[in-house]
């Protein structure tokens, strides 16, 4: 079994879709980033590449590079998944959690945990997602930024 951890963090602005973990969240204001600004699928990606050391997704997918301007946070997923399936590695499980002081996530949990689920091919069931305000404090607290962090675990596929 190998362990993997990722986190990241963007800028919350207005005129930019809110997407999360894949899914597409109602907000006045949307992160921004080079590719769609994903956060969640942006750290689950980076534990993806650290359990099966493959460096980060700054190296795969540079932001100077135009041609990953506006690029689908899913398409970064599946090329780390494909580097892991080189090695012969599957996630076995996820746990995340995202940190945001709005929109509110609790009631959209589940069904990013869903897609999580989806995108990883795995069950429901080997996925976790957490969602925690900052209490206020500092850029996340004050709405300017969105964070999350991501664990996963690799095992070899048979
Ligand atoms: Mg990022």
């Amino acid at each position: 079994m190998l362990v993997g951890i990722g986190c990241d963090i963007h800028r919350l602005v207005t005129g930019r879709k809110l997407v999360l973990g894949g899914v597409r969240v109602e907000h006045e204001s949307g992160l921004l980033g080079h590719s769609d600004g994903d956060v969640l699928l942006h750290a689950v990606s980076d534990a993806v590449l650290g359990a099966s050391a493959h460096g980060d997704i700054g190296e795969l997918f540079p932001d100077t590079d135009p041609q990953y301007k506006g690029i689908s946070s899913e398409v970064i997923l599946g090329e780390a998944l494909s580097l892991a399936a080189e090695r012969r590695l599957k996630v076995y499980n996820l746990d995340c959690i995202i940190f945001a002081e709005e929109p509110k996530l609790g009631p959209l949990k589940q069904e990013i945990r869903a897609k999580l689920a989806e995108l990883l091919s795995i069950q429901a069931d080997r996925v976790n997602v957490k969602a925690k305000t900052m209490e206020g404090l500092g850029a996340i607290g004050s709405g300017e930024a969105i964070a999350a962090q991501a664990v996963v675990t690799l095992e070899e596929s048979r």
